[in-house]
């Protein structure tokens, strides 16, 4: 054979791989098949790459062991699992409802992409009730997007509750789990139909991988899922599905301090005269604590509290004198992070008016000790601006 021939298939022999703790990091968009005949057999399922390799299918493998799934498909971000398990469910004419404290891409999707291909979407208060909330849909109502605890505000509905009624009326949930992780909450053991998480905060873990998971039990809504996948092209990178692999190993251990420290520092916030209330559900005595007491198996180290009234000028005062805590707006990371939360609120349509500003906080793998000395620099300095 010419040279140019030979250096394309020098190599290419099939030697099994040895054998390693974690999987190999197949890079291929061909898949070569073993004859003629499994070219069109459908048992074959991996026959191109875009369906994923040897780290896809074990990352696939590990997040149904977390979220006690048949079949979980991957996405290249949080907000691509949402829009994609949502695409995969709906259709010209439904109605969904969502919530109002929901992750605002989730809102962006909704009300821009939804919205042109004819499904409809209502906001509902949080606050409602499961009776109330299930009793207020509609015919065209054909799922209910829950996150709890919500975004930045922090309030949690009662998942158990809502669907079994929704369940009954023939109505799928679907929940936003990045705050559970399926390590602390696992939705689908509390009848959730559809479990969804952005695996670039507490999974990953290292702020620096985007990717999400979308989950189900039920066979048909797994192959809606994998269908959804299939005809809208998605595909993850098999560095990033190796990278998210290994933050799932250490993902117990991690969300054990994450947790601990949380409420550590959450419990020393509200004992500053600075502070108003303190929003973390794993907290005694705040809102909604029974219902995190009731479901939860832990807690991750993201919560909020508010400030006693300031000026806009003494809140970043205050932020600008923190220096372990950078100011982003991720979390699931090992370094801490705070953000003012007043900007966002805005977009909501159940507008709560808070007595003071709203402040949250990602408490990370650092020395909590170290982090309410910070956070005592932060309230100095908020002093001196009012
Ligand atoms: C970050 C986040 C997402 C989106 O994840 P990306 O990977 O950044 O797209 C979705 N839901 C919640 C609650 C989040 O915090």
């Amino acid at each position: 054979m010419a040279e140019d021939t030979r250096l394309i298939h020098a190599g290419a022999g099939d030697q099994p791989l040895v054998k390693t703790v974690s999987p190999p990091i197949q890079k291929g968009s061909t898949v070569l098949l073993p004859n003629a005949a499994a070219l069109y057999d459908d048992d074959h399922f991996i026959t191109y790459g875009r369906q994923g390799l040897a780290a896809h299918d074990a990352l696939r493998a590990g997040l149904c062991e977390l979220e006690n799934a048949k079949g979980v498909c991957l996405y290249p971000s949080g907000v691509a699992a949402i829009s994609g398990a949502l695409l995969a469910v709906l259709k010209a004419g439904d109605e969904i409802l969502v919530v109002d404290n929901t992750y605002k891409p989730t809102r962006r999707f909704c009300d821009h992409v939804l919205k042109r291909f004819g499904v409809s979407t209502r906001y509902y208060d949080p606050r409602l009730s499961p009776e109330e909330l299930v009793g207020g849909a509609s015919d065209a109502t054909r799922l209910i997007l829950l996150e709890s605890p919500g975004s930045l505000s922090f309030e949690m509905q009662d998942m158990a509750a809502i669907a079994r009624l929704a369940r009954a009326r023939g109505i799928l949930t679907m929940a936003d789990n990045t705050w559970g992780s399926g390590l602390i909450y696992k939705p689908l053991d509390h009848g959730i139909d559809l479990s969804v998480q952005a695996l670039t905060k507490y999974v990953g873990g290292h702020s620096d991988v985007f990717m999400g998971s979308a989950a189900a039990r039920d066979p048909a809504l797994v192959k809606a899922l994998e269908d959804g996948v299939l005809h809208l092209g998605w595909a993850v990178a098999p560095e990033d599905a190796y990278q998210m692999l290994r933050g799932l190993r250490t993902l117990a251990v991690r969300m054990a301090r994450h947790g601990e420290s949380g409420l550590k520092v959450a419990a020393w916030l509200r004992d500053q005269p600075q502070v108003l209330q303190v929003l973390h559900p794993a907290l005694p005595g705040c809102p909604d604590h029974e219902l995190w007491a009731r479901d939860y198996t832990g807690a991750c180290g993201l919560f909020g509290f508010l400030l006693k009234p300031a000026s806009e000028a003494a809140v970043a005062a205050f932020l600008d004198a923190l220096e372990i805590f950078g100011l982003g707006f991720s979390w699931g990371g090992f370094e801490s992070l705070a953000i003012s939360c007043d900007e966002q609120l805005k977009t909501r349509k159940f507008l709560r008016t808070y007595p003071g500003p709203l402040m949250r906080l990602h408490v990370g793998l650092e020395d909590p000790a170290d982090l309410t000395a910070d956070l005592a620099k932060g309230f100095a300095a908020l002093d001196a601006a009012a």
